[in-house]
């Protein structure tokens, strides 16, 4: 696959929705990928990028920012709160706000710093005990929550479960957005990017369509 293949099938989910071409973001997701890889696509032209692990995401992209410019990165993974100022500074987009004490964490960050990085709320919508993530149940109160500390919610985020049908999980997830008065919809993996779009996502998250399988090991 790669870079081009993927931009066209995202335009085109995007179209036969019936939305507007900019309305899609793709974001590669270059977590474990080589740098080589990584440079590749740099060299495409495309600029914005996800990671898991802020420690990996340190380590790799302030020497592609040296030489590249206009770089976005969001991260994708789970954040420890010990680890929220450095991720703020390297982050123009968080997508796995999900729980109460990251969110204060991050808020009196923002204030400190006076600007903060998009958030989104990740919500385990197939209520699994393993995953990350804030209960469907809880979602309205804990966007209130966020909202009442000035946070700049941009939206939510879901990984479906691995065994089920992507589409219920991502129904779901759009009618908590709009009922919450929220735009952004961060879903949509290499497997199921097309069926996101057609059902709202604004941030789909695409690796290895990308970059080709990652090698753990
Ligand atoms: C790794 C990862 C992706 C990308 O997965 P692919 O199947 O390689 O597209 C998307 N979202 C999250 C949260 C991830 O951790």
């Amino acid at each position: 696959m790669g870079l081009k293949e993927i931009n066209a099938r995202v335009r085109r989910a995007t179209e036969e929705a019936g939305r507007a071409p900019e309305s899609v973001e793709l974001i590669a997701v270059s977590k474990v990928q080589p740098d080589a890889r990584v440079e590749a696509v740099l060299r495409e032209g495309h600029r914005v990028f996800g990671e898991n692990r802020v420690q990996e995401a340190a380590g790799k992209w302030p020497g592609f920012r040296e030489r590249f410019e206009g770089i976005a990165l969001h991260l994708i993974g789970p954040l420890q709160t010990n680890k929220a100022r450095q991720a703020m500074g390297l982050f123009q987009a968080i997508h796995s706000v999900d729980r109460p004490k990251l969110a204060r964490t991050l808020a009196s960050l923002a204030q400190e710093a006076g600007t903060c990085p998009e958030l989104f709320i990740q919500v385990n919508t197939g209520e699994e005990p393993q995953k990350a993530g804030i209960l469907p149940a809880d979602t309205d109160d804990f966007v209130a929550e966020c909202r009442a500390l000035d946070l700049p919610v941009r939206g939510l985020m879901c990984i479906p479960p691995v065994d089920e049908e992507p589409s219920l999980h991502f129904a779901l997830l759009a009618k908590m957005a709009a009922r919450n008065g929220l735009d952004g919809l961060s879903m949509g993996m290499s497997g199921d990017f097309e069926q996101a779009i057609a059902l709202g996502a604004t941030h789909v998250r695409v690796g290895s369509a990308i970059f080709g399988e990652r090698d753990y090991g």
